[in-house]
């Protein structure tokens, strides 16, 4: 299998290649030249495989520059580290509605099934290739603990995660800076998220830089993550009873668009799911895109489900090249008049996939006590969200994207309850370890040049 890139002007690569990439050189995003179609025999065959058999089954399809017994192991390995046997549990919260739990990997948000393959494919990459690779990443919470615990210990592998020092959540912070692993470099920046963005932009644009250390970006955009996230949906929708599967509706919060791209790829792949509904924060670009067809920048307002907090939707190129029929030149019209105007007017997506919500902040503690109130089950500030304006026609299936336990300030005001995990209890005694530096690139340059692999 070869991956094409949205913009069409740079030479398809194999999957390893495509995943090491990340963005293709012509500034678009790496797609499968074709998507396979699942029939309903393989759907039955599929059934009864536990999570990282399927996952197997499914990435084969893919990722066919990798020998399938070392791929069976890389995936093997990769879900060995969640901390439910199931790895996607549906949790039943009565006739009409039920939920996904995906945050049962180490970090234990929902990027953790894509960001623990991701670096066991990287692993893989550094052994065959006899190389070294050093990852460079800035965050304001999720992605950057999710990619840390994806390389954390891996030989011939370094990460170096910018974050604004005071800025994430405490428990955030010793996810990043608690892992005792050697290749882990917590960077705290003296400076905002923007500012530690605005110096990690000026790192990789430094070319000379950049290859002496083989640097890698951690990002949604990477096409590893999307592929990955195909998995979780096929697993789930496998798993839901057989009479009320195909008239399921998945609700997705989600602010970057990576998570229901994946499942709506996946539908295309040929797996019957009815339906998708886009359940915004208050940072609203998406519902706006899906209610109206106007795709639109506006300010973002930082909100208490902050990894929705997404001015414009890095996957959302991908979403129009599908949608469009592959047309790259179009794609690249378009992108250019989005990147010009702020805005573009969509007019053929696939309406009947697609309906949208959003939450405002107020609602988002309101939304958190109600259903803790009518089921005894405690959501998360992001998975809350979802639960704006479920589908009064259908069933609807929410994707808890992380556990309640990494927002305990929300969930506390919201119910009184203090949520905990485990891990994170664990973590508070640990010692942490971060380096502190200016917000300037030089500093964190000089930092990099002394300690990369
Ligand atoms: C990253 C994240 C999201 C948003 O995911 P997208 O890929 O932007 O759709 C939602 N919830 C949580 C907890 C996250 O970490």
């Amino acid at each position: 299998m070869r991956f094409v890139s949205t913009r069409g002007q740079t030479p398809p690569l194999g999957f390893s290649d495509a995943v090491a990439t990340g963005l293709a050189p012509d500034g678009g995003l790496y797609l499968p030249e074709t998507l396979p179609q699942f029939s309903a025999a393989d759907l039955a065959r599929f059934e009864p495989l536990p999570y990282a058999e399927l996952c197997f089954e499914f990435l084969k399809l893919f990722a066919t520059d990798i020998e399938p017994s070392v791929l069976r192991a890389i995936i093997a390995k990769s879900y060995t580290t969640f901390s439910d046997p199931r790895i996607a549990p549906i949790i039943k919260l009565d006739e009409r509605t039920s939920v996904l739990e995906l945050f049962h990997g180490p970090t234990l948000a929902f990027k953790d099934f894509a960001l623990q393959l991701l670096g066991n494919l990287y692993e893989h990459q550094c052994a065959t290739r006899g190389q070294t690779i050093n990852v460079l990443g800035a965050t304001s919470g999720d992605t950057g603990s999710a990619a840390i615990h994806g390389l954390l210990g891996k030989p011939g592998t370094a990460i170096f995660i910018l974050y604004p020092d005071g800025r994430t959540s405490p428990l955030q912070e010793r996810q990043m800076a608690c892992t005792g692993a050697d290749n882990v470099y917590a960077l705290a920046i003296d400076g905002s998220f923007d500012d530690a963005q605005a110096a990690l932009k000026d790192l990789f644009a430094d070319q000379d830089f950049r290859t002496r250390h083989r640097l890698s970006a951690v990002n949604s955009i990477n096409l590893a993550r999307v592929l990955a996230q195909c998995v979780y949906y096929l697993y789930a929708y496998l798993r839901l009873p057989a009479a009320t599967r195909a008239e399921t509706e998945f609700v997705v919060p989600t602010g970057n668009f990576g998570n229901v791209l994946a499942g709506w790829t996946l539908q295309k792949m040929g797996v019957p799911i009815h339906s998708f509904k886009v359940a915004t924060n208050q940072n609203d670009i998406l519902y706006r895109l899906f209610t109206t067809g106007d795709y639109r920048v506006s300010a973002v307002a930082p909100s208490l489900a902050p990894s929705m907090d997404i001015q414009v939707s890095s996957n959302f190129e991908r979403f129009l090249y599908l949608s469009i029929g592959r047309d790259s030149a179009k794609v690249r019209e378009v992108m250019e008049t989005f990147k010009k105007t702020g805005g573009y007017k969509f007019e053929n997506f696939d309406r009947d996939t697609f309906s949208a919500s959003r939450c405002s902040d107020a609602q988002i503690p309101s939304i958190i006590k109600d259903v803790y109130q009518k089921y005894g089950y405690v959501v998360d500030p992001h998975t809350a969200c979802a639960f704006a304006d479920l589908s009064k026609d259908r069933p609807s299936l929410v994707l808890a994207t992380a556990s309640p336990a990494k927002f305990p300030d929300t969930i506390i005001s919201a119910i009184g309850v203090e949520p905990k995990d485990p891990s994170l209890e664990a973590l508070k005694q640990r010692p942490l370890k971060k380096h502190l530096l200016k917000a300037d690139a030089g500093a964190i340059r000089a930092f990099i040049d002394a300690n990369a692999v």
